[in-house]
């Protein structure tokens, strides 16, 4: 098995630009490697119907998003419960942070641990091919598994492969929603790329889909950190 040092990266991608498949695949190949996705510890809160989902609901049926320090609190909270906030821990984040004040809040709650992010990796997809991937976008609900009709159908339509259980749309997926997520996540990308370019850790990866970017994403990742 490969051995890594550890990995603390972040994720940074438009909404549909594939990093929740990205992010699945690469913790499939690097067994210690965990995520969190602050999208779905959301949509958790929301099933749950807490506080903390309430106030989520109406922001993420509007594709806007939650204030950054409300965000910094909810993410250092389940850092802090996966035990992540120290030196060995490799995690990575995936929809954190969407802002250049979150990064800077994540930054002032990892450095105490010496556990500053070592990766940033941006997804370039053009944004003309994720238009037309949310529109094919399915999720099953109970897991947040992905299927995209034409490229990565399940194996009964409409159908999740694992447990049978009917697919649906996410509820911010609609065009209206989504045009909103698109603009602002490209309002925020060039703060938060500057302030990692100054950390000297930002990469980027870009190409149409995931099976292209996979593969370059994975050897990034191992050249960076598989211990020699
Ligand atoms: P995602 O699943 O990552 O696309 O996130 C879905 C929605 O959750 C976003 O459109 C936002 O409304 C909210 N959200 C998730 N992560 C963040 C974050 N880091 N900052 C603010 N809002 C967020």
């Amino acid at each position: 098995m490969q051995s890594f040092n550890p990995i603390r990266m972040v994720m940074l991608g438009a909404p549909g630009a594939g990093k929740g498949t990205l992010s699945r695949r690469l913790l499939a190949k690097i067994s210690r490697l965990s995520s969190i996705s602050t999208g779905d510890l959301l949509r958790a809160q929301i099933a749950k119907n807490t506080d903390i989902g309430k106030t989520a609901s109406g922001y993420i049926k509007s594709g806007k998003l939650l204030p950054d320090t409300f965000m910094a609190n909810l993410l250092t909270a389940e850092l802090s419960k996966k035990n992540w906030l120290n030196e060995k821990a490799s995690f990575l984040l995936d929809g954190f942070p969407r802002t250049a004040g979150q990064a800077e809040q994540l930054s002032k709650a990892l450095n105490p641990h010496k556990a500053n992010i070592n990766l940033v990796l941006e997804l370039d997809v053009p944004p003309e091919v994720i238009l037309d991937r949310i529109a094919n976008r399915w999720i099953h609900p109970g897991s947040e598994r992905v299927y995209n009709l034409r490229y990565n159908p399940p194996k009964v339509p409409f159908k999740d492969d694992v447990t049978g259980e009917p697919l649906a749309k996410r509820a911010d997926d609609n065009p209206e929603t989504f045009k909103v997520r698109l603009s602002q996540y490209f309002e925020e990308l060039k703060p938060i790329k500057q302030f990692y370019a100054k950390e000297g850790v930002l990469r980027t990866v870009s190409g149409e889909t995931s099976d292209i970017i996979f593969p370059k994403m994975l050897k990034l990742v191992e050249d960076e950190f598989e211990r020699h």
